[in-house]
């Protein structure tokens, strides 16, 4: 499976989690890893695309879940990139293991798929943070690149904006685009929270949405998650 361009300067490689690939100022940054044993078909899909193992200098984590950490330690240890993740999340990743619990999301097909993840991972190679993010941070090798907390799914969880191209969201598992539109996401650390941070996401302007799990909304992405997160079935109580 071969990356695939979003932009000029950035492609995704789909699988079961996606891992995004950004072209920034010193060479090229990850989002997320994908689960462990990942690596060997990253390489191959960079090595597809030109790229080299020590090419990749920043690896940008989203949140502590080991479908998107899994495969983070070989990776760095592989190409040198130095790991991002926010500070909250940290103590796991750097644990590989610890993972918090969650609750489904209402629906039958969320409890099975939490019944199912909850008992097949619960521990992955530990990998150092170089840098922890707190906030609303910027990057040093993208000067229009922010972290934006959103908690719920995972209480370190991190979405990030990178304003290029009329804006790219990467919105980690606050919500999964499955069966031809934005859902909330199997399993949550605490609901109401996770869908207080699709509000607040609503606030941003971006035209492409980057999904952990489904495809890439390529176009009209703010309008589309303000008419379900703000507007739809599963959005937040108005208080
Ligand atoms: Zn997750």
């Amino acid at each position: 499976m071969p990356f695939t361009p979003v932009t000029d300067d950035l492609f995704v490689l789909r699988g079961p989690v996606n891992i995004y690939l950004l072209r920034v100022h010193d060479g090229y940054a990850l989002v997320d890893t994908g689960f462990p044993g990942s690596e060997k078909k990253l390489l191959q899909a960079l090595a597809e695309l030109g790229v080299a193992p020590e090419d990749i200098r920043h690896i940008l984590l989203t949140h502590a879940h080991p479908d998107h950490i899994g495969s983070a330690a070989a990776i760095k240890r592989l190409t040198g990139a130095k790991v991002y993740a926010s500070a909250i999340d940290a103590p796991i990743i750097e644990a590989g293991t610890g993972f918090r619990p969650g609750t489904a999301s209402p629906g039958w097909r969320n409890r099975a798929v939490m019944a199912i993840i909850s008992r097949i991972i619960r521990k992955v190679p530990p990998t150092l943070v170089d840098h922890k993010l707190h906030g609303h941070d910027g990057v040093p090798f993208l000067n229009d690149f922010t972290s934006i907390p959103a908690p719920g799914h995972c209480a370190g969880q991190l979405a990030f904006l990178w304003n290029r191209a009329g804006g790219i969201l990467f919105a980690a598992d606050t919500t999964i685009n499955r069966g031809g539109g934005m859902k909330l996401t199997a399993g949550n650390e605490d609901i109401d929270e996770a869908r207080r941070s699709l509000a607040r996401l609503a606030e941003h302007s971006f035209e492409i949405i980057c999904f952990g799990h489904g495809p890439v909304v390529t176009s009209g992405g703010d309008a589309l998650w303000r008419s379900v997160w703000l507007h739809g079935p599963e959005a937040a109580p108005r208080s």
